[in-house]
């Protein structure tokens, strides 16, 4: 571990402070970090104001030169920082170093997207007159992150926040800070290389809900994009539009599978395994609700109850692990919680004992629940590896089941049947922000603008057009003519 503190920069960061780190694999103290004062808070978002003064008439190419250099940087910590991803936040060794590898994919996306900041120009019905859009910067946008994806969030919001023109006060999870911190060392280096870069242009604020709070309030940061629970969401969503901030929320997922008659069940298995137990069920993505059709229901289950019988649970740094600990024990006492009201509800539970993987870790085996029905505790996301099974007779029917849960982020169906597959992602269709055909809901490209519908938020981040969600639009009229023509014919003569 010092080492990789050493490496990494961040050894006397790590202790001192008054927040105590504790590495979910065994529940050891890996540090104590230093919180934000409230009171430093004022300061902070005047920098990035002052920041931002600077920052949008640097040119937006310039600008990706910065998040270029970062790029570079992250490649050459990615083993690092994947590392203390794995220490930090529990995840198996492969899964730390693919949400490195997602942060340097949208740094190479938010790279080309520097000189693709266009708007569109439109005929005026006005002679000698000519129409366009131009997309300005925002202003100092606030990033607000979960412990499950502890830097690929940030880097998401912060690439394209930074070629947008708007700088960054990030206030990364109470429970992962240490990667914050070792992301931010990485970024120094980047804007040591960069040169010219406004003071405060990316600022880190370390701290709990109370910290997030004052980023939410403030009205100098037009942009909060907040990723966490629902719950988190229903406070801060309507306090920033309370203030006609500009809310991007990204929250909780309740993520559905539909496997048809005619779905490849090989396919289908391996998708289901992924998409459920990776990241111990920790991904907003993360499938949980499984809808089979009846013809098929017995053998997909017999083969998943094997599938789950060979997983290796325990430490996620050893070779062959497939699921590491929950991020903590209150986690793994909701789940046990889950499983018993879903016993009560009606459901067989198949799994979902605790095991001692590593002594002071919250390790458990992920469980699979035939459930008669889609009951209450299906409707709720668990932050854990529960997959719900119920089954269906038509496809109606199973689209109805899919959609009504309040949550709205990702969703597929396992078909070979070119009608069902295009029913599914038809306006008839899943409500989901993603719906995939044969692929399971969890693993997103950083290509597509990422988020969902409902409680799930209506954020969009990532990529697509997800950039115009940092940048204000404005809609140019130029007067090329020497006449002053109204709109509409109205006339005004003076
Ligand atoms: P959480 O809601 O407990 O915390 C998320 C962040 O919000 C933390 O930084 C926390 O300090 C902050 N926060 C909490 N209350 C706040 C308040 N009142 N004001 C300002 N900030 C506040 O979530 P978590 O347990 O860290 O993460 C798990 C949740 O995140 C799950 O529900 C998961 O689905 C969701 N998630 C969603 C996405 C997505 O893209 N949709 C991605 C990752 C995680």
């Amino acid at each position: 571990m010092t080492d990789l503190f050493n490496a990494l920069g961040i050894a006397d960061d790590a202790t001192g402070g008054s927040l105590s780190v504790r590495s979910p694999i065994d529940g050891a103290e890996i540090g104590r970090v230093r919180t934000t004062d409230p009171a430093a808070m004022e300061g902070m978002i005047l920098r990035a104001q002052e920041a931002f003064r600077v920052w949008r008439e640097v040119p937006a190419p310039r600008r990706g030169e910065l998040v270029r250099l970062l790029g570079e940087e992250l490649r050459a910590a990615k083993a690092d920082l994947g590392a203390l991803v794995t220490l930090e936040a529990g995840k198996i060794t492969s899964e730390g170093l693919g949400e490195v590898q997602e942060m340097i994919d949208i740094c190479d996306f938010a790279v080309g997207l520097s000189r693709q900041l266009y708007g569109l120009t439109i005929a005026s019905e006005r002679p000698g007159h000519r129409m366009m859009e131009t997309w300005h910067p925002m202003g100092p946008c606030a990033v607000i992150s979960a412990f499950n994806f502890p830097v690929a969030v940030w880097s998401w919001n912060a690439a394209l926040a930074l070629v947008c023109g708007n700088p960054v006060i990030w206030k990364p999870s109470e429970k992962t800070p240490l990667t914050a911190i070792a992301s931010m060392k990485i970024l120094g280096r980047a804007l040591a290389r960069f040169g010219d870069a406004p003071e405060g242009l990316v600022q880190l604020a370390i701290g709990g809900p109370e910290i997030g709070e004052t980023l939410v309030a403030s009205s100098a940061i037009p942009i909060v994009s907040a990723t966490g629970s629902t719950r988190m969401g229903r406070i801060v969503g309507p306090r920033v539009a309370a203030r006609f901030g500009r809310p991007i929320l990204e929250l909780g997922g309740n993520n559905a599978m539909i496997v048809a008659p005619s779905a490849d069940l090989d396919m289908a298995v391996r998708a289901i395994v992924f998409s459920a137990v990776g990241t111990a069920g920790q991904r907003c993505t993360s499938l949980r609700r499984l809808i089979v059709h009846h013809s098929v229901r017995d053998e997909l289950v017999g083969r998943l109850v094997k599938a789950y019988g060979s997983l290796r649970i325990g430490d996620p740094r050893a070779e062959g692990t497939l699921v590491g600990p929950l991020i903590d024990t209150a986690s793994r006492d909701r789940m046990v919680a889950a499983l018993d009201r879903a016993r009560a509800e009606g459901g067989t539970v198949h799994g979902g004992q605790v095991v001692e993987g590593v002594p002071g870790g919250a390790y458990i085996q992920p469980a699979l629940v035939e459930m008669p029905a889609q009951t209450g505790v299906v409707c709720e996301e668990t932050f854990a590896p529960i997959l719900y099974i119920m089954g269906y007779e038509t496809l109606d029917e199973a689209i109805a089941l899919q959609n009504a849960v309040p949550q709205g982020l990702s969703s597929c169906i396992f078909t070979l049947n070119l009608r069902e597959a295009e029913a599914f992602v038809s306006a008839a269709g899943s409500d989901c922000g993603i719906a995939n055909v044969n692929i399971g809901p969890s693993g997103a490209e950083i290509g597509g603008a990422f988020g969902g519908e409902k409680e799930t938020g209506g954020g969009r981040e990532s990529g697509s057009d997800a950039w115009r969600g940092y940048m204000r639009r404005q809609t140019n009229t130029i007067n090329w003519s020497s006449a002053l023509p109204l709109a509409q014919g109205v006339r005004f003569d003076i």
